[in-house]
């Protein structure tokens, strides 16, 4: 909070206020407070001035005594705004109404102080500085009203500046002691039960990344035990297929370290994509080693991907799909030959909290796992994943969602950090005296 001197926009206030003042229309209905006269003042004290001296208000401050107060309430550090009225606009009401009504038009935390014709008021959004009004007031009257508020920014200053302790023992502060004690015990509620759901999702994502690390650990050594039987010094070999084992060889190695580096189960889909490019690669060494043409490149074996890329579309029901109809699924050459044999070919199972399950019916953090080798052959991921347990992760890629921050506001120092009105202004009632 700063006060930068405008003593331009006071002087322009200060021209206007008289003629609302002495305006005949107000005079003749003085009802309510009058909410113009306090706007206009707590506009000139939003604008950085915080000490406003009304003309025409029975005890006025001079240009001196406001210039003196302001400089008291710069050095306090504490948002002091400190309004002299003339009783008038108070309307029918008391000075208390247009210190209310000031600390609504200025909308921010801090400490208020009015003297609306011979009655000084004071209070606080937070804690309280009733009590403070009141001794200030009894000290200082006979030596006047600027004393009075000088007295009351000390102590003011003394209790809400930065770093200071709070010594309150009357009983308004008491009640706004028990409303602070419970707006910070529901604050410090709210900030457990956000501790305890961020931990909670933490700890689910971490138990997900366990199970889908366990399955591409898997299919990363099967591959690798796969390549162990070839030999890239091979005499066997011709200039192609040395090409498409090195090939397969790197993504063996891409594979390894993508899987090392997942931090997130949806992170599997890098792991399984560069497997699936090495099987590719290898059922290409296979077909020159037997003198046939390299193979179209198709979806994997959906029964296993580890079975590599499949030769052709069988219908079939996949199990946990139970009552689907039977469905083309892409297979690899021995897994067509079961189905057409009568048998049922052994899926793919993966560990999960629940015992063993086919990866399409291990959850939706198995998406990246599937996305990996199936994202390149969208007939598969449109078709087959629809009514599996995956089938959801298409439309909101959950397992790739990070945490947000909050960022934290400004405010006053000391006790005003909050926003809101408490303090004396949420009921505890106002302090000072009349002179
Ligand atoms: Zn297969």
């Amino acid at each position: 909070m700063r006060h930068a001197p405008r003593r331009l926009i006071s002087a322009a206030i200060i021209a206007v206020l008289p003629l609302l003042a002495t305006s005949p229309a107000m005079a003749a209905t003085p009802a309510a407070v009058q909410t113009d006269e306090v706007a206009a003042v707590a506009e000139v004290m939003r604008a950085g001035e915080p000490v406003v001296s009304v003309p025409g208000a029975e005890n006025g401050l001079s240009p001196s005594e406001v210039q003196n107060l302001t400089t008291q309430v710069i050095a306090s550090e504490v948002p002091i705004f400190i309004g002299v009225f003339p009783e008038s606009t108070a309307g029918t009401m008391a000075a208390d109404d247009v210190l209310i009504a000031l600390n609504e038009q200025v909308g921010l935390a801090g400490v208020y102080a009015v003297v609306v014709g011979d009655q000084f008021r004071a209070g606080s959004t937070s804690g309280s500085a009733s009590d403070l009004a009141t001794r200030a007031f009894q000290a200082e009257r006979g030596n006047g009203v600027p004393a009075v508020l000088s007295e009351f920014i000390a102590l003011t200053t003394e209790r809400f500046a930065a770093g200071a302790t709070q010594t309150d023992s009357t009983g308004t502060s008491t009640a706004s002691g028990v409303v602070t004690f419970f707006l910070l015990a529901v604050f410090i509620a709210v900030i457990a039960l956000v501790i305890v759901v961020l931990m909670r999702s933490r700890k689910r994502a971490q138990a997900q990344l366990i199970e889908v690390r366990g399955a591409v650990d898997q299919d990363v050594t099967e591959f690798g035990e796969r390549l162990a039987r070839f030999e890239i010094t091979d005499p066997a070999f011709d200039e192609n297929a040395r090409t498409h084992l090195q090939r397969a060889l790197d993504d063996y190695d891409r594979a390894k370290r993508s899987a090392q580096l997942m931090a997130n189960a949806g992170h599997a889909q890098q792991v399984t994509s560069a497997l699936e490019d090495g099987r590719f690669s290898l059922a290409c060494v296979q077909a020159h080693l037997a003198g046939e043409p390299e193979p179209e490149r198709r979806a994997p074996c959906f029964v296993d991907p580890r079975h590599g890329p499949s030769v052709g579309d069988v219908l079939w029901t996949p199990p946990g799909m139970d009552g689907a109809a039977p469905r083309d699924v892409p297979m690899c050459r021995a897994c067509e030959v079961a189905v057409i044999d009568g048998f049922q070919p052994v899926a793919r199972e993966v560990q999960v909290a629940g015992g063993n399950r086919p990866y399409w019916q291990a959850g939706q953090h198995f998406g990246g796992y599937a996305m990996g080798y199936y994202a390149p052959f969208t007939g598969v991921m449109t078709g087959l994943f629809m009514g599996s347990m995956l089938s959801g992760m298409w439309a909101s890629p959950a397992y790739a969602s990070g945490m947000g921050g909050t960022e934290g506001s400004g405010g006053f120092g000391g006790d005003f950090g909050g926003g809101g009105f408490g303090g004396d202004f949420g009921g505890g009632g106002f302090g000072g005296g009349d002179f």
